[in-house]
Formats: C-alpha cells, sequence, structure tokens
C-alpha cells in the first residue's frame, strides 16, 4: 500500500465509521516501533507505522486508523481527545478501534538495555530505559524489582 493508497483508506473509513470527512494528511512513519501510529495536535496529521502496510495486517492497520481518527475527531470537535478521557473511550470503542498497538514482533526488535527481574517470581522485565525500583514493583507479585543485565 503507498502514500496515496492510505490517504483514500483513512478517508474512507473516516465517513464510513465517523460520518465526518479526513480533510488532513496521512503519512507513512517507518521508524516507529512501538505505536501503529500518531496524532499530531498542531497541523491535524496522523503517521502510520509503515510496518502495517503489508497486506497481511490489514485488519491491525484499520483498526489503528480507527484510533487516530478517533484523536482527530475529537480533537477538532473540542471533545476529551486523549486516551484518559470518557469521549474517547466511548468514541473508541463505538467504532471498534484497537486499543493498544497489536503485537507483530517490532517490540523485540527495540534494543532493551536494562533487564530487570523480580528476586521471587523470578519474572523478567526488559525495559529500554532506567526504572526507579523504589517506585515500580513487580506485576505480578508485587515485589521488588532487580537490575540483572545493563547493556549500555
Ligand atoms: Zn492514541
Ligand atoms: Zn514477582
Amino acid at each position: 500500500m503507498n502514500q496515496a493508497e492510505l490517504q483514500k483508506l483513512v478517508e474512507e473509513i473516516s465517513l464510513r465509521y465517523f460520518h465526518a470527512p479526513f480533510k488532513h494528511e496521512v503519512k507513512i512513519n517507518n521508524r516507529m516501533t512501538t505505536t501503529g501510529g500518531r496524532y499530531f495536535l498542531k497541523d491535524h496529521h496522523i503517521d502510520i507505522n509503515g510496518h502495517f502496510l503489508d497486506k497481511k495486517y490489514y485488519a491491525d492497520l484499520v483498526g489503528i486508523i480507527k484510533h487516530e481518527l478517533t484523536h482527530y475527531h475529537l480533537h477538532l470537535a473540542g471533545r476529551g481527545y486523549q486516551h484518559r478521557n470518557r469521549d474517547f473511550k466511548n468514541l473508541l470503542a463505538a467504532v471498534g478501534g484497537s486499543r493498544y498497538t497489536p503485537d507483530i514482533g517490532l517490540r523485540r526488535r527495540q534494543n532493551r538495555n536494562y533487564i530487570y527481574e523480580c528476586k521471587n517470581c523470578h519474572f523478567q522485565y526488559p525495559r529500554v530505559r532506567k526504572v526507579n525500583t523504589k517506585k515500580y514493583r513487580c506485576g505480578k507479585c508485587g515485589r521488588r524489582l532487580t537490575l540483572i543485565r545493563k547493556n549500555k
């Protein structure tokens, strides 16, 4: 799928599910790793992670586009466009947008510089950045985490 086809798809999804036109630009971003898309408040354009333009991720792509269009339309309407807002949650659910970036293995390619482990249940937490172990506890058992590997 190229730029023009993606633009057309976003415009179609906007009309069909939001009953309002998408009048701005959608750009392909191949540097994105952990997110499927991003809406820009300043100029109202949308970035879509180029990895999702492959045919086999079509259903994921539609979910991502719906998610970004939910930000777009609520923001332009002056309503709650942030993830935590009730407006956002309601509209996202109504159009069937994705809540999270679908996992297609992009996360694993990212450098995980720090690996933390729970000394109680031994669950590991690879992280890109340093974590404040005084604040963040194990998500499974609630105990403290210990840094066991540092790659940089
Ligand atoms: Zn979002
Ligand atoms: Zn634990």
